[in-house]
C-alpha cells in the first residue's frame, strides 16, 4: 500500500465543533476537524460524516467543484483525523436528516488535511452495535469515542461540577486527604502499599476519607467537602469497583437535618444537570418501617408496600410462624397467571423458607373476613396480583421477624420485576428518593459470634437508646442515615461520637479492647480529647448517580477506565507481575 502523506496541522483552528452547525451558519465557512464516522462515495460526491465529542457533521466532497480534495478523499477510511474547509451549505429537503441536530445543512469542502491515519477499529462506533465488553475494555480509548460513552463521561463532568457548584454556594470547602495512609473503619478489605523505605511496613488506601474528615472537623474546617476516590478490595459487582467515587462531606455542629438540607438540594442540580427536575424535600422513614413495608433498608418505591396482616387473622389461623409476620404482596395490573406463572412465584419464595399462599379464592373460602379487611388495607384491585405469605419452618435468624419480611421483600421485587411488563412502574426514567433514618446500631456477625457496627464505630447512638448500648444491642438505634433511590442506595451518613468516653463504651460494646481500640484508632481517639466539636456528615457514590441519571445498569458504563469483575484491567493489563528487582527493593519475597 502507497504509504499516505500526511498534513501538517500548521496554524489551522476549528471555527466550529462538529456538532454545532446549524442554518443560520448557511453561506459562512467553516472549519472544523475530527474523525471519519462513515464514508459513503457515490462516485462524483463522496460524503462523509465528521465527528467530535459534540455531534457530526456531514461533509460534501464534489468532484465538479473540487477535484483534487475529492480525489484525496479516496484515501480516507473510518477513524482517520481530518480537518476540512469549506461553506456551509443548505441541504436539499429530501436529505435533511432529522436525526441529528446539524441534519439541516452540510458542509461543501474545498481544502481538506489528512492529519492521521487510523487502523480499522476493533468495532464500528456505531451507537447500535452490541460489542463484547472485554473488547470495549480492551480498546477503552476507541470505546470511549462511541456516542453513549462520550455523553456518560461528559455528564459525569457536568454532574461532578453541579456538585461542587451546589456545596461551593453552601459555604463547603474541598480539602484533599492522603491516598496513602492506615486502615480505615469501612470494615472491607484493604489494598496494601509496601513501604520502601521501612520494609515489612505498609500503607492502606483508604476505603474512604472517614477518619480525616472527623479530624478536619476538630481542625475548625466546619464544612468539608471532596469528591474523592476510595478503594476496597471486596468483590465487583455491576455496581461496584476496587476504586470507586465518593461526594465525601462532613459538617460541624449538625443535626440530621442539616445534613439533609445539604444534600437534597445537591442530588437536584445533580439531577438537573442530567436534564431532569426532582422534587425535594425527600420524604423519610425509619429503618424499622422500611422493614415492615418492603423488607429491605433500600426499598424501590416506585411498586407498592407491602402489609403485615397476621394481626387480622385468627391467633389459630396458623398461616404463619408463632409471633412471627404474615405479609400481603400486591404487584398492580398483573392480570390473570397460569398455574405455571403462579408455581414459580412459588418456588421463589419456598426457596427463601417462605409460605406462600397464591390463591386467595382458598383463604376468601376459609377466612373470609379477615379477607375483607385485608382487601381493605392493601387497596387491592381487581387485576392485582396478591400474595400472601408466612414463614414455613423454625425461625432463623438473629431477629426472626426481619428473617421473613427481608424474604418477602425479595419475593416482592422479583415479582415486580418480572411482571414490569405489565405494570410498567419500575420506569428508569421516574426517580423515588427517601431517607432512611435510625438504622440499628450493631449487627450481629453470626460467623464471628460477635456484634459488628451497622454502619461505622465512630456513629452516634441514639440519644433514647445510650442505656442500651451493652444492655440490649440488638435493639440500639444509631444516628445512621442512607439516601436510596429506586431501591439503590446512594449514600451513607451518620452524626459522629465527639466524645471520647462515649467512643470509648461503643468500641467496648463491639468486643474491642482499649489496646486494639487504641493501635487502630488512636489518633483518633487521642484528637477527640482536643475539643472535638459534635459533627457528622454523609458519603455519595458518584458513579451511581451518575450511572442511574445516565439510565445505565452498570457502573462500568460511566467510568472511563474501568476494572473487569476479575479485578482486570485490560488495556494495560494490570495488574502485572514486577521485576525481582523492585520485590527485593520492598522487601518482599513471593510465597510459592
Ligand atoms: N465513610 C462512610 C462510608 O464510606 C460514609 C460516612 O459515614 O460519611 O460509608
Amino acid at each position: 500500500m502507497e504509504t499516505l502523506q500526511l498534513d501538517f496541522l500548521g496554524d489551522l483552528r476549528r471555527t466550529h465543533t462538529c456538532g454545532e452547525l446549524r442554518t443560520e451558519h448557511t453561506g459562512q465557512r467553516a472549519l472544523l476537524m475530527g474523525w471519519v464516522h462513515r464514508r459513503r462515495d457515490l462516485g462524483g460526491v463522496v460524503f462523509i460524516h465528521l465527528r467530535d465529542r459534540d455531534g457530526i457533521t456531514q461533509l460534501v466532497l464534489r468532484a465538479d467543484s473540487n477535484s483534487e480534495v475529492h480525489k484525496k478523499a479516496d484515501q480516507l477510511s473510518s477513524e482517520y483525523v481530518i480537518a476540512v474547509e469549506g461553506v456551509v451549505e443548505l441541504r436539499s429537503p429530501e436529505t435533511i436528516n432529522p436525526a441529528i441536530p446539524t441534519g439541516e445543512v452540510e458542509l461543501a469542502v474545498e481544502s481538506l488535511w489528512i492529519l492521521n491515519e487510523s487502523r480499522t477499529p476493533p468495532f464500528p462506533l456505531e451507537e447500535s452495535v452490541d460489542v463484547k465488553e472485554d473488547v470495549r475494555l480492551k480498546y477503552r480509548y476507541v470505546d470511549l469515542r462511541r456516542p453513549h460513552m462520550q455523553r456518560n463521561i461528559m455528564l459525569r463532568s457536568r454532574v461532578s461540577l453541579a456538585v461542587r457548584e451546589s456545596l461551593y454556594a453552601k459555604g463547603f470547602h474541598e480539602i484533599e486527604t492522603p491516598f496513602m495512609t492506615r486502615s480505615t473503619p469501612e470494615g472491607a478489605r484493604d489494598f496494601l502499599v509496601p513501604a520502601r523505605v521501612q520494609p515489612g511496613l505498609f500503607y492502606a488506601l483508604p476505603q474512604s476519607p472517614q477518619i480525616f474528615k472527623q479530624l478536619l472537623m476538630i481542625s475548625g474546617f466546619d464544612k468539608y467537602f471532596q469528591i474523592v476516590r476510595c478503594f476496597r478490595d471486596e468483590d465487583l459487582r455491576a455496581d461496584r469497583q476496587y476504586e470507586f467515587t465518593q461526594i465525601d462531606l462532613e459538617m460541624s455542629f449538625p443535626q440530621q437535618d442539616r445534613v439533609f438540607e445539604v444534600i437534597e438540594p445537591m442530588l437536584q442540580s445533580a439531577f438537573k444537570a442530567g436534564g431532569f427536575d426532582i422534587p425535594i424535600p425527600f420524604p423519610r422513614m425509619t429503618y424499622a418501617e422500611a422493614m415492615r413495608s418492603y423488607g429491605i433498608d433500600k426499598p424501590d418505591l416506585r411498586l407498592p408496600p407491602f402489609y403485615c396482616v397476621e394481626d387480622l387473622f385468627p391467633a389459630d389461623a396458623n398461616l404463619t410462624g408463632a409471633g412471627l409476620p404474615l405479609v400481603a404482596i400486591v404487584i398492580p395490573k398483573v392480570g390473570a397467571l397460569s398455574r405455571k406463572e403462579r408455581d414459580d412465584l412459588k418456588a421463589y419464595g419456598q426457596e427463601r423458607g417462605l409460605r406462600v399462599y397464591d390463591d386467595p379464592k382458598r383463604l376468601d373460602r376459609d377466612f373470609a373476613g379477615p379477607m375483607a379487611e385485608l382487601r381493605k388495607r392493601t387497596s387491592l384491585a381487581d387485576d392485582d396480583l396478591l400474595l400472601v405469605v408466612g414463614w414455613g419452618g423454625e425461625p432463623k435468624g438473629h431477629i426472626p421477624e426481619h428473617t421473613v419480611l427481608q424474604a418477602a421483600g425479595q419475593l416482592r421485587l422479583h415479582a415486580g420485576v418480572k411482571y414490569n411488563d405489565r405494570h410498567q412502574l419500575l420506569d428508569p426514567k421516574v426517580f423515588k428518593f427517601t431517607w432512611v433514618v435510625d438504622f440499628p446500631m450493631f449487627e450481629w456477625d453470626a460467623e464471628e459470634n460477635r456484634w459488628n457496627a451497622a454502619h461505622h464505630p465512630f456513629t452516634s447512638v441514639h440519644d433514647e437508646d445510650i442505656e442500651k448500648l451493652t444492655a440490649d444491642p440488638a435493639r440500639c438505634r444509631s444516628k445512621a442515615y442512607d439516601i436510596v433511590l429506586n431501591g439503590t442506595e446512594l449514600g451513607s451518613g451518620s452524626i459522629r461520637i465527639h466524645r471520647r468516653d462515649v467512643q470509648t463504651k461503643v468500641f467496648a460494646a463491639l468486643g474491642m479492647t482499649e489496646d486494639e481500640a487504641k493501635r487502630r484508632f488512636g489518633f483518633l481517639l487521642e484528637a477527640l480529647e482536643f475539643g472535638a466539636p459534635p459533627h457528622g456528615g454523609i458519603a455519595l457514590g458518584l458513579d451511581r448517580i451518575v450511572m442511574i441519571i445516565a439510565g445505565e445498569s452498570s457502573i462500568r458504563e460511566v467510568i472511563p477506565f474501568p476494572k473487569t469483575a476479575r479485578g482486570t484491567d485490560l488495556m494495560c493489563e494490570a495488574p502485572s507481575e514486577v521485576p525481582d528487582r523492585t520485590l527485593r527493593d520492598l522487601g518482599i519475597q513471593l510465597r510459592k
